[in-house]
Parts: structure tokens; sequence; C-alpha cells
């Protein structure tokens, strides 16, 4: 089971939800990514545990709003002013 964090920026208010930098869950790892089309921050699934052949899948970071794969791994910076953001706390579980 892994956890998503709420970030908040000091400067702007800006808040954004995403896990900690590369966790691990029961049957999938997700990375924080930041896409460059279109600035989201969010989760990314990187590898995927298929249960019924026991397999791991590498899956391309891709971003959750818009689709593409021109994500970088987030630097927990600010989408909007590039401030460092903090992490306010825990902002949902999953699996
Ligand atoms: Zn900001
Ligand atoms: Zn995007």
């Amino acid at each position: 089971m892994g956890t998503s964090n709420y970030y908040k920026c000091g400067k702007c208010e800006e808040t954004i939800t995403a896990s900690l930098i590369d966790i691990t869950g029961m049957s999938s790892k997700v990375m924080a990514v930041k896409c460059n089309e279109c600035k989201a921050i969010g989760d990314s699934t990187i590898e995927q545990h298929i249960d019924w052949n026991d397999e791991t899948v590498i899956l391309t970071p891709s971003c959750n709003e818009c689709g593409s794969t021109n994500v970088v791994k987030w630097d927990k910076k600010c989408p909007k002013c590039e401030d460092k953001m903090s992490n306010i706390g825990i902002a949902l579980l999953w699996d």
C-alpha cells in the first residue's frame, strides 16, 4: 500500500497531489512526474505487476492530464512559480 501526499507551495498557495518519489505499492510502482507539455504534476505508474503470470511490466511514464509522454521526474518545485513545495499531509492510499 502506498500513499499520495498533498504538496503546497509557500509562495502562490498552489496545491497538488503527488506520491512520494518512487514508491512501491502492492502491485505497482509509481513516480511523481511533471509534464513538459501542460505542466501538470501527478503520479504515473511506471511498473505494473501482473498477478496471473507473475510478470512485471515496465511502463512509460505519461501525463494524467494530456497523455503526453514528455514528462520528467518531479523535482518538488511548484509548476507555477518554481518555489519549493512542501508536504502537508497524506492525501490518499492506493494499492
Ligand atoms: Zn507556487
Ligand atoms: Zn500533460
